[in-house]
């Protein structure tokens, strides 16, 4: 058995069945997925759009694809005939666009708004009220082509989990905050995409339902 599925098979048995683990491919080869696939694998995350879109042209057409990195409004276009989920919407001019190429597909995205919670510089995301601000946007409010599934976050890269563990659970608080305020009647919200190869144990713990996890997969990037 290679490395790879004896990886995924450890993190897999210590994950609850409520949580859904996206296997991070970026910057490894078709074959690496291939594996995984063979295995019964379905759900890969990446994070270049070009790349993305060559890997779906070499693979298996029912793998769910997870955009998961920053996306420039000018590489929507690569992916949206194809993405299952995009993680990382950080913009309501990001959202216009996948709304217009998703329109382009007639296919509806299903997207999650990127919320910053890290210190970090870095990172990319909204704050909680660039979120709001967004949901009450008439635009926003007047889009058909795309669904927001719930809400993305990454934590400060450190060994210092007290850190790591407060940001996962600011993220919690803010879901249960806009599902109260904008989603109480749609049970499509109910995505917390949080957790890492470093920290998914404390994302979990959280209340995370979606964990990107990459290199504890497939080795050393
Ligand atoms: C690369 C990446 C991951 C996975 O990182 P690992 O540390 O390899 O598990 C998760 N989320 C995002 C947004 C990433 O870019």
């Amino acid at each position: 058995m290679s490395e790879s599925i004896k990886n995924i098979t450890q993190i897999i048995s210590t994950l609850p069945e409520t949580v859904q683990l996206v296997a991070v491919s970026k910057t490894y080869p078709a074959e690496s997925i291939a594996e995984l696939y063979d295995a019964g694998y379905r759900v890969f995350g990446e994070n270049r759009p070009q790349e993305l879109k060559e890997k779906y042209a070499l693979l298996p057409k029912d793998i769910e694809w997870h955009m998961i990195g920053h996306l420039q409004k000018n590489k929507v276009k690569y992916i949206a005939p194809f993405v299952r989920l995009i993680h990382s919407v950080d913009s309501l001019e990001l959202l216009k666009v996948i709304e217009k190429e998703a329109k382009k597909n007639n296919r509806i995205i299903s997207c999650l708004l990127e919320i910053k919670i890290a210190q970090e510089d870095a990172k990319h995301g909204m704050s909680y009220e660039e979120v709001s601000a967004l949901l009450n946007d008439e635009t926003y409010l007047s889009m058909q082509y795309i669904r927001i599934d719930g809400i993305m976050g990454m934590a400060t890269y450190t060994s210092d989990t007290a850190i790591v563990k407060k940001e996962f659970q600011t993220l919690k608080n803010y879901f249960e905050q806009l599902k109260a305020e904008y989603f109480s009647t749609i049970e499509t919200f109910k995505e917390i995409s949080m957790g890492m190869s470093g920290d998914y144990q404390y994302a979990v713990e959280s209340g995370s339902t979606m964990v990107r996890i990459g290199s504890r997969i497939f080795g050393k990037r």
